[in-house]
């Protein structure tokens, strides 16, 4: 399948895992559908990062350089050289984490359970990392439609 495919499988994921939250009562706000419903799409395709020549692949790049000024410009009222530090740690882990996932064979590590518990950790531990500047943000709730995301895609490889 290519991104297409998995972001229209992405975007049904969303839409369905929203309506269930709704039907359990579970009211989500307008912020945390919104990074919830770019964290979905992301994941949606996450897992393909293991090919050089996907489109998440590089748009990971750009991604990584934007959410490092993005974090900066989080971060930087309480210190100027601590937000520089961090945000660029940051985007360095992540240039080196899309350079290397390329590396790997295609459909392993990324396509399996192993795959799927690291980018649940590592997404709940950035949004936890931002929340402490964002307190209307919930990091379980956008990690949840990343995580439906990321399984999306591996189940729409799987069938
Ligand atoms: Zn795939």
């Amino acid at each position: 399948m290519n991104y297409r495919g998995h972001l229209t499988v992405g975007i049904a994921t969303f839409m369905l895992l929203y309506v269930l939250l709704f039907l359990l009562n579970i009211r989500i706000s307008a912020l945390n559908t919104l990074i919830g419903f770019f964290v979905c799409m992301f994941g949606s395709l996450a897992p393909d990062l293991d090919i050089k020549s996907s489109k998440i692949h590089r748009w990971s790049y750009i991604g990584a350089f934007f959410t490092g000024i993005a974090l900066f410009f989080l971060i930087v009222n309480d210190d100027f050289i601590t937000a520089l530090v961090i945000s660029s740690v940051i985007t360095c882990i992540l240039f080196l984490s899309v350079f290397f996932l390329a590396k790997l064979k295609h459909r392993g590590f990324t396509h399996h359970m192993s795959g799927f518990i690291l980018f649940v950790i590592c997404v709940l531990l950035f949004f936890h990392l931002i929340k402490m500047h964002v307190p209307l943000l919930s990091p379980e709730v956008v990690t949840l439609f990343g995580a439906s995301g990321y399984l999306s895609h591996i189940i729409a490889d799987f069938i």
